[in-house]
Formats: structure tokens, sequence, C-alpha cells
């Protein structure tokens, strides 16, 4: 029931950050795992690991119970399982239109085009953003933009859908909306959802298990009662 192990996860960028110092950690199939943490936690370091964007500089990250493998078509299978939400949307959208960058990633996957179609109407719908389709992605509000960037990785159908801070830069709102929201397409998909979050009150809401990162290593762990006791 393991989708993703992390195995005494070391990284090191190359001016010498030692960014993560042993993480280990495991996000269970069909949960809301939480990842908290100050700045420069390691967070993003972690997230990017996942997905094999970053190789560890020692230790080992499993999808389902196997070794990541850091090859060319290692890595682009991986990326289809393991969808990343970046936590400023311009970095991710890039097209013209909303219907355009939400079929970015079922295109670049070379699917049929009938099935691309299918895929993007269904995310759209899902996130509630089909009104937009034909927007120009730049003139939308900042809480449209991060549904636009949720929906063009869930067109992808991973299993795993990491979001680094989706709840970020909303008004309390729109903090709930997209916790909402991301708690029904778990239930309904049966998807794994991992978030990164500075926010401790949506832990207890919207999430099933909490890590407590800090300087590079997970220093608490637990359910959010349980994470939340220690306060
Ligand atoms: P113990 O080791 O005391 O048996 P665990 O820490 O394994 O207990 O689990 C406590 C509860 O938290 C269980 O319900 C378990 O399913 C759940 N749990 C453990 N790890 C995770 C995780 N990474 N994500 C979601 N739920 C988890
Ligand atoms: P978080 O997402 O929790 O804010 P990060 O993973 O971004 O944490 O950062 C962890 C540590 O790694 C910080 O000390 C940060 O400054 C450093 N770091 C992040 N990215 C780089 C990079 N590209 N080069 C060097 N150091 C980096």
């Amino acid at each position: 029931e393991n989708i993703l192990e992390v195995k005494d996860l070391h990284y090191t960028y190359t001016d010498g950050t030692h960014a993560l110092k042993g993480v280990t950690l495991d996000i269970k199939q069909g949960m809301t795992t939480a990842v908290l943490g100050g700045n420069g936690a390691g967070k993003s370091t972690l997230f990017l690991s996942l997905n094999g964007t970053l190789k560890p500089t020692a230790g080992k990250v499993l999808f389902k119970g196997l070794q990541l493998d850091y090859s060319r078509k290692g890595l682009r299978d991986l990326r289809k399982s393991v969808g990343i939400v970046f936590q400023d949307p311009d970095s991710q959208l890039f097209s013209a239109s909303v219907l355009q960058d939400i079929s970015f990633g079922p295109i670049n996957m070379k699917l049929p085009e009938e099935e691309v179609r299918k895929r993007v109407n269904a995310a759209m719908d899902r996130i509630g953003i089909s009104h937009l389709k034909d927007k120009p992605t730049h003139c939308l509000s900042f809480g449209q933009k991060k549904r636009v960037a949720i929906a063009g990785v869930l067109a992808m159908e991973p299993e795993v859908l990491v979001l680094d801070e989706p709840t970020a830069g909303l008004d309390p709102m729109g903090v709930s909306e997209i916790m909402k929201l991301l708690r029904k397409i778990q239930k309904d998909l049966g998807l794994s959802v991992v978030i990164s979050t500075h926010d401790i009150d949506i832990v207890p809401l919207y999430c099933d298990y909490a890590y407590v990162m800090d300087q590079g290593r997970i220093v608490l762990e637990g359910t959010p009662k349980e994470v939340f006791a220690h306060r």
C-alpha cells in the first residue's frame, strides 16, 4: 500500500548545500500526505526527487516497490505516474489558451487525438474550469491559473499527484475550495496526493498523514492528531 517510499535520502546541490540529510518516508496509496516545514526545509528538493528530476546523492526512492530507473525511458514513464504541480503556476503554463495548456502533457505522451480530447475534457470538468477553455492563461486570476496547472497534470492521469504549496497565495475561501477539490479528486480517482505546506490549519482538515521537515530532516511524523499533539 506504499506507492512511494523514500529511504535515507540525501541530496547535495552542486554548490555544496546539503538539502536532504537522510529523509525516510512513505506515501500511502489513496491518501493525502502532507509535508510541513518552513522555507529551506527541503520540501521542494524532496518533491523533485519523487519524480526523478533530482537523482539522490545517496539513499533511494521506490515507486511501487521498485527503485527509480533514471534512464531516459525510466524517467519518461515515471513522470506519467508521478505528476508534479509547482508552486508558481506561471512556471508551468506557457501555451496560448487554457485548452492548449492542459493538452500539452497528453500530446507530449503521444496519445491519440481522441484520447487527448477525452482526458483534457475530463480534467477540465473535474477541476471546474471548462468555461475557461478558450481563455488565454495570462489573463486568468492566480487561483484560476493554479487550477489550470492542476488540470494539466491530471490530464496525464498520474497515480500520484504531488503539489508544492497548493494553497500559497490564495485567500481563505480559495484555500478551502482547492483543498476540498483535491480531496474529492483523491477519493473519486483513488489518487495518492502529496502536498507541501506551511499552512498547518489545512492539515487536520484535509490530510491523512503528516511529516514535518526541518533543515533537511524529518523531525516529526504521524496522523494530524499525533503531530499536533506535540505543539
Ligand atoms: P504503527 O507503526 O504504530 O502500527 P503507523 O505509524 O504505521 O502505526 O500508522 C498509524 C496510522 O497512520 C495507521 O492508520 C496507518 O495506516 C497510518 N499511516 C502510517 N503511515 C502513513 C502514511 N505515510 N500516509 C498515510 N497514513 C499513514
Ligand atoms: P523548501 O522547499 O522547504 O523551501 P528547498 O528544497 O527549496 O526547501 O531548499 C532546501 C535547501 O536547499 C535550502 O537551503 C535551499 O537554499 C537549498 N537549495 C534549493 N535549491 C537549490 C539550488 N538549486 N542550488 C543550491 N541550493 C539550493
